[in-house]
């Protein structure tokens, strides 16, 4: 196991990136807002658990389930004290962001919302934190309102006064647009929330951010913080929902079945204490340990080290991509995260990834979930280059080399 990370040779931890070569040309992953790759740690963890100590939690009494227990109680204590959750009941399992927001919206949105409460989100908004809040809001009668974005990606935060009204229940709000790398101010936003709506709970989508800042929820204030393990170098289908204590005891299940209950009869079902009142069935235990081991490296490496690391790629990659006129930078946020989406002068996002593939260069194009986004600035789609803490310099230079062979193919 690898103690001593050096930030230059981060790389090397990661297999993925070593391997994947294609006509002789090393790997420049360029897409790890849609997901990171995982530092061989996590993978290792994953693999001795599978080979050597497999078997389920909380259901055995024999060493080695009673072993898994302790290693899967002991990712959730790790999770809950990197963002500094009071206890680790805090913090749910779920299959990632989307389930998290899902789950409040389904549980705690059906049991609270009244015909007429209002849900206010933004215009700078992933497709998980909008369509959960629709559907519920059409169940219960509720409206949608939406916090406008500027020309410059940034939202407009005077007008979150006017939008807040005793009848605002929910506020879920991005941390980091997933689209123009927005930092959405969210302690500031918070506290406009609790000084204008007393009744509003806040929900921030962290999927963005939480591999890339320290977030700190007592700090921050929010009610509730959903991100998924596969964003932050852990595996798939693994994410969390962390809850203030009161308002995940406040909560009905989402789902019912083993492991949620405190006694279950034919005439009256009663349910366990969060968080395990929201976790029913067998869990993904291997992907709870491999998000416990992620979290333990991203804390060895230091979160304000990534930052700075990846602040100097974004710096690098806006200066050079600003040089060619036919390249647009959409927004020009006061805060960005680790990744920035551009539009080429009449050529297609897809057109422009499909020639970047052929040089190894993975990027995203098309509407990143977040067609409001799209339909805010006038677009169809955008060709999105995003970091991660294994990022460099040389695949901002080859991304604009292929660049420029898309604009002079297509001109
Ligand atoms: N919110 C944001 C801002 C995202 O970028 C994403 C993933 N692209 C999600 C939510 C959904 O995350 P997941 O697909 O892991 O549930």
């Amino acid at each position: 196991r690898v103690m001593n990370h050096s930030l230059e040779n981060i790389r090397a931890e990661f297999p993925v990136l070593a391997q994947n070569i294609k006509n002789a040309k090393p790997f420049a992953f360029l897409d790890s807002t849609a997901t990171t790759q995982k530092p061989m740690t996590v993978i290792q963890v994953m693999h001795d658990f599978y080979t050597k100590h497999y078997s389920s939690v909380k259901r055995g009494v024999y060493q080695s389930s009673e072993k898994t227990t302790q290693a899967f109680e002991k990712a959730r204590k790790e999770i809950a004290s990197f963002i500094n959750a009071t206890s680790e009941n805090e913090i749910v399992f779920t299959s990632g962001t989307t389930a998290s927001i899902n789950l409040v919206a389904w549980s705690y949105g059906r049991k609270f919302l009244q015909p007429g409460d209002e849900i206010l989100i933004s215009a700078l908004e992933h497709h998980a934190n909008i369509v959960p809040w629709q559907l519920i809001a059409e169940e219960k009668g509720a409206l949608l309102r939406v916090i406008p974005v500027d020309d410059q990606a940034n939202l407009v935060l005077e007008k979150i006064p006017e939008l807040l009204t005793e009848k605002t229940k929910i506020v879920a709000i991005t941390h980091i647009s997933n689209v123009t790398g927005t930092v959405n101010p969210i302690k500031e936003i918070i506290q406009t929330v609790r000084n204008f709506s007393k009744n509003a709970k806040i929900l921030i989508d962290a999927a963005q951010s939480i591999a890339h800042q320290k977030i700190d929820v007592q700090e921050l204030d929010c009610d509730f913080l959903a991100f998924s393990g596969h964003k932050m170098y852990g595996p798939t289908g693994i994410g969390v929902l962390f809850g203030k204590y009161e308002l995940l005891e406040s909560m009905p299940p989402l789902f019912g079945g083993g492991e949620m209950i405190k006694s279950v009869s034919f005439e009256k079902t009663t349910f366990a204490a969060p968080p395990a009142r929201f976790e029913a069935g067998t869990p993904p235990i291997a992907e709870v340990i491999g998000l416990g081991e992620a979290v333990k490296w991203l804390k060895e490496i230091g979160l304000d080290n990534i930052h700075r690391k990846e602040s100097g790629i974004l710096e690098y990659a806006i200066s050079q991509f600003s040089e060619i006129p036919e390249i647009h930078i959409l927004g020009n946020p006061k805060e960005r995260g680790a990744l920035l989406s551009i539009t080429l002068e009449g050529i297609h996002a897809h057109d422009a990834a499909m020639i970047l593939d052929e040089e190894n260069i993975a990027v995203r194009s098309g509407h990143h979930c977040a067609e409001p986004v799209m339909k805010r600035f006038n677009i169809p789609a955008t060709l999105r280059f995003s970091f991660g803490v294994y990022s460099e310099k040389w695949e901002i230079d080859r991304a604009l080399i292929a660049l420029k062979r898309v604009i002079r193919l297509f001109k």
